[in-house]
């Protein structure tokens, strides 16, 4: 008993939304991460999200990011199974085929300050059967999203993705991820700047997605 208190002060145990003590995410903050999977579009790529952004998400999101909080990145890879699950469930995959996940890229700064590359933590903890494919990189300079207005959010991001060249990636893998389905993934949708670039990016590549799924989304799109 004096072990567990004494490693309770040591390293104390608290929701990793709002902080509560003794628990690793309350009951008021898992409830937000169990709504209904949501459904919309972005332009002609429909979307699943298993969240609203909100107070009560926006911390998991951001700890799972910056923190390489293990259990934040559990509790998207759940929300992302979940998309996953809903669209088995309206016959978007078909079982046979093999789902390859692509997620938005993060600039090489960003990953190399985080120590990670926070989707493929994310992605690497989903019990769903599906291959990372990430096939996507940013070619310029890019500012962070999350001061900018919607239209600079679209400048910001124009023309600034592209698809490995193919010493990254052999003629064989495109043939194959051609054949799948192709899901682009992220863990945060707000005003789909990314998404509209991503579905770009691979277009020219020939490459089109069948969706996308993010883990939380604004929902205004
Ligand atoms: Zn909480």
């Amino acid at each position: 008993m004096l072990l567990q208190s004494l490693i309770q002060l040591l390293f104390p145990i608290q929701c990793a939304s709002c902080a509560a003590p003794n628990v690793e995410l309350c009951d008021i903050c898992a409830r937000a991460w169990r709504s209904k999977v949501q459904v919309g579009r972005v332009d002609q790529l429909p979307i699943l999200w298993s969240a609203g952004y909100s107070p009560l998400t926006s911390p998991i999101v951001l700890a799972a990011k910056e923190d390489n909080h293990r259990r934040s990145q559990i509790i998207l890879a759940e929300a992302l199974d979940r998309g996953l699950a809903e669209a088995r469930r309206r016959n978007w995959i078909d079982a046979n085929q093999r789902l390859y996940l692509v997620p938005i890229p993060s600039t090489k700064q960003s990953n190399r300050r985080r120590g990670h590359f926070h989707l493929r933590s994310v992605i690497d903890h989903m019990t769903s059967q599906v291959i990372f494919s990430d096939v996507l990189e940013i070619t310029r300079k890019v500012v962070d999203q999350s001061s900018l207005a919607r239209q600079e959010r679209h400048e910001n991001l124009h023309g600034a993705y592209r698809v490995r060249p193919t010493c990254a990636l052999s003629d064989r893998t495109m043939a194959e991820i051609r054949q799948g389905v192709l899901v682009i993934c992220d863990d945060l949708v707000t005003s789909g700047s990314s998404l509209r670039e991503a579905v770009r990016a691979l277009k020219v590549a020939k490459i089109s997605p069948e969706f996308a799924l993010s883990a939380c989304a604004a929902g205004a799109f």
